[in-house]
């Protein structure tokens, strides 16, 4: 078969390649990351004549309705159709910047008037291919709607627009003695935040963005806009919308506003490293810190091989042993001793070999920081490979065991890959480098590893979100729940414009009637 018989068939194959069955991940994807990829990632659009005259028409529609506000270089559309941990990458037909809310509804307008699906975009930092275009598709990047409207610091609260970075608002914030606790580990939108409700290493204190999010503006596929939530702590009126819209990955509507919850920040603060001789006994260790109710703010384990990377990527001249990450908030220096004393007893008797206190802030926050930069530390331990990243969540209690698991099945599989976890969240990632030809084991791995942990009772997802790349896990997480999710993705996006084929796919699972 030539090449311009391939292109085509490729691309259609490369669009049923998350389907929900996920036969064409095992299928497609290391043939498409072997080279092939190439012809599958080209731009949709093309074909004949009148195909190319229709294309150049909305293209100069679109920028008729939007001067100075469309970018149509090559570089800026395939950075848009891609994340930080999907493998594939595709050019979106153009990127849309817009910048207030009349400029979000007169784009989906536009997408409605010509059929071009839309995919809101904030910094790109998810990792699930949520913003791979499936078809034809506008990126409607908000990063230009980046403003703090409004902080309450007497209501502990702020309103900011989508675009806002997690860093520049505790940036603004500076001086007001409060601050917004979220922290994935990259610099993420709020917007890009709420779509996925990320959290972070401070969740097992303070939520996730679910938690923190107080209300919402949302524009609608068709147009409307919405105002969720209200600015209190707490609301029994009607459904919760709000939270509907929170993780929903940008394909019921488009966030434009947000009104979020602040904290203020702690007087005493108490920031640990403590290395354990195993992962088993350094998650054992965090699990009686939980059942002790002390009110930790950050419980992350790093295993060995994280260690190793941080210390070849940051020179960061740590143990290379499994550790926990710990941090405690207090008002009082009394209550801050008492708690970290009673955590550190805890964890010598769970087998705690050895403690480092970090003395100054600096040291705090170099310690944090190293949490944060543990995945690119480990993607500069392997060049050229592509990243399986895992993120399932389980019971507290069936912790040990699934990590137990996640190890003896790498080992089992021939995979390298570390673990990283939220664990006082019950949430562990391993992210396992693989070549092009290993891809398919590695995603062997995942679905098995997501398969144990829903019969644990957990989730295939804690805080990644879903995407293209779990939307496989999701008839067996929900069941007969994912056929109303479906019904409501119908009911708000009759068209499917919104960030098409992410979450679930329109059609309904075979046998559901
Ligand atoms: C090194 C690294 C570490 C990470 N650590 C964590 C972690 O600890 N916890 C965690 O939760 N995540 C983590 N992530 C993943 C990622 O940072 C989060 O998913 C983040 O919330 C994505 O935000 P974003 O602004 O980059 O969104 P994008 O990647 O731009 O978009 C993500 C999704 O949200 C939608 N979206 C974006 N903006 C809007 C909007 N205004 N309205 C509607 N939909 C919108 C998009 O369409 C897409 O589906 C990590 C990623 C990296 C690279």
């Amino acid at each position: 078969m030539g090449k311009p018989l391939l292109a085509p068939v490729l691309r259609s194959l490369a669009q049923g390649l998350h389907q929900e069955d996920g036969k064409g991940v095992a299928l497609l994807l290391p043939f498409l990351l072997a080279g092939g990829y190439s012809l599958a990632s080209r731009p949709f659009w093309g074909g004949g004549r009148q195909c190319k005259l229709r294309g150049m028409e909305k293209l100069e529609a679109l920028k008729r309705l939007f001067p100075g506000k469309v970018d149509l270089s090559e570089s800026e559309r395939l950075r848009h159709g891609k994340d930080e941990g999907y493998p594939l990458a595709r050019p979106v037909l153009a990127v849309v910047y817009p910048e207030n809310v009349e400029d979000v509804q007169k784009a989906l307008q536009w997408a409605r008037e010509w059929e071009v699906a839309v995919i809101p975009y904030g910094a790109g930092t998810s990792l699930e291919g949520h913003l791979y275009p499936t078809r034809e598709a506008i990126s409607l990047d908000l990063s230009r709607m980046n403003r703090l409207l409004e902080v309450r610091p007497e209501d502990f609260l702020c309103v900011v627009e989508p675009g806002l970075t997690r860093k520049a608002l505790n940036e603004a914030l500076k001086g007001t003695g409060l601050f917004f606790p979220v922290d994935p580990g990259a610099d993420a939108s709020l917007g890009g935040m709420a779509a996925t409700n990320a959290s972070g290493t401070t969740t097992v204190r303070y939520g996730g963005m679910r938690q923190n999010v107080l209300a919402l503006q949302v524009v609608l596929a068709g147009g409307e806009v919405l105002e969720l939530g209200r600015p209190v702590r707490k609301t029994s009126s009607g459904y919760d919308l709000k939270d509907l819209f929170i993780g929903s990955e940008g394909t019921l509507g488009v966030i434009t506003r947000l009104t979020l919850r602040l904290h203020p920040l702690p007087e005493h603060v108490h920031t640990l490293r403590v290395f354990f001789p195993g992962v088993e006994e350094a998650v054992e260790a965090s699990y009686r810190v939980m059942a002790t109710g002390l009110p930790v703010a950050r419980l992350e384990l790093l295993d060995e091989l994280a260690m190793r990377a941080l210390n070849r990527y940051l020179g960061a001249g740590l143990p290379e042993r499994p550790a926990l990450f710990l941090e405690f908030h207090a008002s009082t220096k009394e209550a801050l001793e008492a708690e970290s004393t009673l955590a550190l007893e805890l964890m010598r008797e769970a087998g705690a070999l050895s403690v480092e206190a970090a003395k100054t802030e600096e040291e705090r926050k170099r310690q944090w920081e190293a949490r944060h930069q543990a995945y690119w530390a480990l993607v500069h331990l392997y060049p050229g490979h592509h990243f399986v990243i895992t993120d399932v969540a389980v019971p507290l209690s069936r912790l040990a065991e699934m990590v137990r698991y996640a190890q003896s099945l790498m080992a089992e599989m021939g995979l390298a890959g570390n673990i990283l976890g939220h664990v006082g969240d019950g949430n562990f990632h391993t992210l396992v480098p693989v070549l092009p030809e290993a891809y398919p084991k590695a995603e062997a791995y995942a679905e098995r590893l997501v398969e144990r942990a829903l019969e644990l009772g957990g989730t295939c997802t804690a805080e990644h979100g879903v995407g293209l790349r779990k939307k496989r896990f999701l008839p067996k997480e929900h069941g007969n729940a994912l056929e109303w999710m479906r019904k409501i993705k119908a009911l708000l996006d009759p068209e499917g414009l919104l960030n098409p084929g992410k979450v679930l796919d329109i059609s309904p699972s075979p046998g559901y009637s």
